[in-house]
């Protein structure tokens, strides 16, 4: 309750200040990282923000990808065909000025067993973003993260989980660790039904590994989403 009041204040508090950029990281062809100013903001990992251009009436809402410890934030966009703000965002240069609105959202951990329980998170594409956050917010975490792209390339930024945590199942080529779809490897894997699943990504991945995990007899209790599309 608190956590969501702050959040509102927030919104509020930010949505007459513009973000500089710092720099945009291009991860492959259609994948970047934009970076820019946190202006002190708030937030709890996992939150998004909606995202445009300053003086552009488009935005769009995007995970933060970045720790709450650092002085910045992150986005992670993945253009897509036809899109228009993920194309605008593609084109910023350091010094550009950013519309930024929230953080919003509840997709987040649960403060008082982060360090306890095992968690289970399930990307697809870009939905690895959230699981950045927690991943790089709280070092404790004990966690297994399963990223289904259709190649390896996609594997973004892989370097920053801890090998032995990270799975990458790639379905067009076979130099992921899994060469197949999330699903697939997901119905070949043992689950603890204690975990507490996490899933981010496309809502047809979304629904097919709830009930992959249903049928598994994780409690629906433990499953918690966010859709991107
Ligand atoms: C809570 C939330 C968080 C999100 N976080 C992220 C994020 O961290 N990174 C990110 O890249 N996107 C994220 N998205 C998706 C993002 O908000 C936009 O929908 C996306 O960038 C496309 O915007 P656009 O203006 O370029 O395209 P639009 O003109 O709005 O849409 C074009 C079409 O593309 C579809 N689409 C949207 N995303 C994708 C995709 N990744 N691949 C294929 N088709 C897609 C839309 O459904 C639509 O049909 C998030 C969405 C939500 C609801």
């Amino acid at each position: 309750m608190i956590e969501q009041k702050k959040a509102i204040q927030a919104d509020k508090q930010y949505k007459e200040i513009n973000f500089e950029v710092h720099y945009i990281r291009h991860l492959t062809d259609t994948t970047y990282v934009v970076r820019f100013d946190r202006n002190e903001m708030h937030f709890i990992p996992g939150q998004h923000l909606s995202v445009g251009l300053a003086n552009d009436p488009q935005a769009r809402e995007y995970s933060i990808y970045n720790s709450n410890n650092d002085n910045f934030l992150e986005i992670l966009v993945k253009e897509v065909d036809d899109g228009i703000v993920s194309k605008r965002l593609k084109k910023v240069k350091p010094g550009d000025q950013l519309k930024v609105t929230g953080p919003m959202g509840f997709f987040k951990l649960d403060a008082k067993t982060i360090n306890s329980r095992k968690h289970l998170f399930v990307a697809t594409g870009t939905g690895i973003s959230p699981f950045h956050a927690f991943v790089k917010s709280y070092p404790q975490l004990d966690y297994q993260l399963i990223h289904g792209v259709r190649k390896s390339e996609e594997a973004y930024e892989r370097s920053e989980y801890k090998n032995s945590n990270y799975t990458l199942c790639s379905s067009r080529d076979k130099k992921g660790d899994y060469n197949g779809r999330t699903t697939d490897f997901l119905r070949s894997q043992k689950i603890d039904p204690s975990t507490l699943v996490y899933l981010c990504g496309n809502c047809d991945m979304i629904f097919e590994v709830y009930d992959i995990l249903t049928e598994k007899g994780i409690p629906t209790e433990n499953i918690h989403t966010e859709v991107y599309f």
